[in-house]
């Protein structure tokens, strides 16, 4: 017998007409590409994303199911594109600007975009791609001047699109399992590929993770959105503070530790979310010059690689800020965990609780994760068996867009395979030790890379660490650590293995250090394994 109850779907248009209703008033700041600062409220995003979708669907003739994208910075108008786009009944795809121009142009062919919104400042990387693609009838410029002078051809200025709206525009009805979002991989293997995201998949994704075990964020809070709306969603914060009432502030380009800083002190941030690079870089950049006032920041929540313990401890130490630790993928919508202490952890010691929230946590409530081992069977929950982790749940993928090798990414019982591996403890806790193929297999036996990455940078005179497996005759693998010294104190092998020497095996540590200014990163901030193994190879390093 089904339900009684009513049909009301689940759509970003629902998360927006919420918004407008309850809280107005909130605010919504950017600091602009030129450095200006724009303030509005909910409610004129609510009034400006309609005009949008009433433009593109009276204007630019967008069609439902169409793919719309976006080649933005985290900013107003991106928001706007974040609901406008939708409420056309289109997909809102956005474009990760950090990639190589062949990797976008794979991308704006693979998903057949049809119109792409463009900050004035990423035109010129955009026109290298432009000739290449196939199917793109419009260019929306956004932040351009009047006169702003491009090769691209067929374009309009944003504002000027809104103008072309109609004021009785009502929302696409859209079904709640419609698409309304589209953002692929990175690409660290083979060809990005395309994560297409529901109404309903977004709207849950967002209520989980607004709730207190996770990002914990209510109608007090002010939140600075530093991962890039290019990028999975901003993790889904644009509709988790429209669900929870928070004010919303958007960096656009300032993404340097000092500009981040400064945007902390003037708009009282209470919570910010980011991969780790940035807070190591906020981390040393307070540390050099600290705030004159505390900052009004109480959480940072990171994702996206591991949170090193030895951060969270120091900017807690040092600041009075709480790192929490979240995990996930673009797969993921993105947030499949979250650390917090429960009470079940009040009697442990200060090391022993900072080992909980080192972990990457807890599943949210919507999603089931669990590690398999080598033999297909399911390691059991006690926080020493390792296995792959395989997910599923109300927002993840259950097939990549357009893609025909599924069947590699996916269990025969359908759950996802994410390709991280490591153990889940008997309170539920994720504690990743590496990605599948970044393990290290030495003699027969694993060494997990990130186990020692967070080691290495534990030791006072190192800014960053990356390991990798590199190639050996007698072992098949041994790693090699890459390390950035803090003040050029350089420290030398056997006085750093000795440092890892409490707590790994010594077939576990390093063969070689190298020295670098810089380690190379990701289009998304990661540490860049691929790059730095293809350097050893071609005897770069
Ligand atoms: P891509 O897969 O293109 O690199 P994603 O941003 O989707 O981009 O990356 C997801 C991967 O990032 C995860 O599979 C995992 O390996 C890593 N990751 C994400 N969050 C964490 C975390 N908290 N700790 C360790 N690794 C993480």
């Amino acid at each position: 017998m089904k339900g009684l109850m009513m049909d009301f779907p689940l759509t970003t248009h629902a998360i927006l007409e919420y918004g407008n209703r309850v809280f107005p008033h909130k605010e919504i700041v950017t600091k602009l590409p030129n450095g200006s600062w724009h303030r509005y409220h909910f409610s004129d995003l609510y009034i400006r994303a309609k005009q949008l979708a009433s433009a593109l669907v009276h204007s630019l003739g967008v069609q439902p199911g169409d793919r719309v994208a976006t080649f933005a910075w985290n900013h107003y108008q991106h928001v706007e594109l974040y609901y406008g786009i939708p409420g056309a009944g289109a997909i809102c795809h956005t474009l990760n600007v950090r990639l190589s121009v062949e990797q976008i142009i794979f991308i704006v062919n693979h998903a057949e975009a049809k119109i792409i919104f463009i900050d004035a400042t990423l035109v010129p990387l955009f026109e290298k791609v432009a000739p290449y693609t196939t199917g793109v009838k419009k260019y929306v410029l956004l932040n351009a001047p009047e006169n702003f002078n491009t090769s691209l051809t067929d374009t309009i200025l944003y504002e000027d699109l809104l103008k072309e709206s109609r004021p009785d525009y009502q929302w696409y009805p859209s079904d709640e399992n419609d698409a309304c979002g589209l953002c692929y991989t990175s690409g660290t293997t083979g060809n990005p590929k395309g994560a297409l995201y529901s109404h309903r998949s977004t709207y849950l994704h967002a209520l989980a993770l607004l709730m207190p075990n996770a990002a914990n964020l209510s109608v007090r809070d002010r939140v600075l959105l530093i991962v890039p709306q290019f990028h999975v969603m901003a993790w889904g914060f644009p509709y988790v503070c429209i669900l929870s009432g928070s004010d919303m502030i958007l960096p656009s380009l300032h993404l340097q530790p000092d500009a981040i800083i400064q945007i902390l002190e003037q708009e009282k941030i209470t919570v910010a979310n980011g991969v780790p690079t940035i807070w190591l870089g906020v981390y040393d950049a307070m540390k050099k010059n600290p705030p004159k006032e505390k900052l009004a920041l109480r959480e940072y929540v990171v994702g996206g690689s591991a949170l090193p313990p030895s951060l969270i401890e120091a900017f807690e130490k040092d600041f009075g800020i709480k790192g929490v630790h979240a995990w996930g993928m673009t797969e993921t919508s993105p947030i499949g965990t979250a650390s917090r202490l429960q009470n079940i952890h009040d009697n442990l010691t200060d090391h022993e609780k900072l080992a909980v929230r080192a972990k990457q946590g807890i599943e949210l409530p919507g999603v089931e994760i669990r590690a398999v081992m080598e033999d297909g069977s399911i390691a059991p929950r006690d926080g020493e068996t390792v296995g792959e982790f395989e997910i599923r749940g109300a927002w993840i993928i259950k097939s990549y867009y357009k893609y025909h090798d599924n069947h590699l990414s996916f269990s025969e019982d359908g759950w996802f395979k994410t390709g991280d591996v490591g153990t889940l403890d008997a309170q539920g806790y994720m504690n990743i030790s590496d990605r599948s193929k970044d393990l290290i297999k030495s003699g027969g036996e694993w060494i997990s890379s990130v186990a020692l990455e967070i080691a290495l940078m534990a030791h006072p005179e190192i800014k960053e660490a990356c390991v990798i497996a590199i190639p050996d005759e007698k072992w098949v693998e041994r790693p090699l650590a890459c390390v950035v010294f803090r003040n050029e104190n350089i420290v030398s092998k056997e006085a750093l293995n000795a440092f890892l020497g409490e707590h790994f095996a010594s077939y576990q540590l390093p063969d070689q250090y190298i020295g670098m200014n810089e380690i190379p990163k990701t289009s998304v901030g990661k540490l860049n394994k691929k790059e730095l193994r293809r350097r050893w190879a071609e005897g770069e390093l």
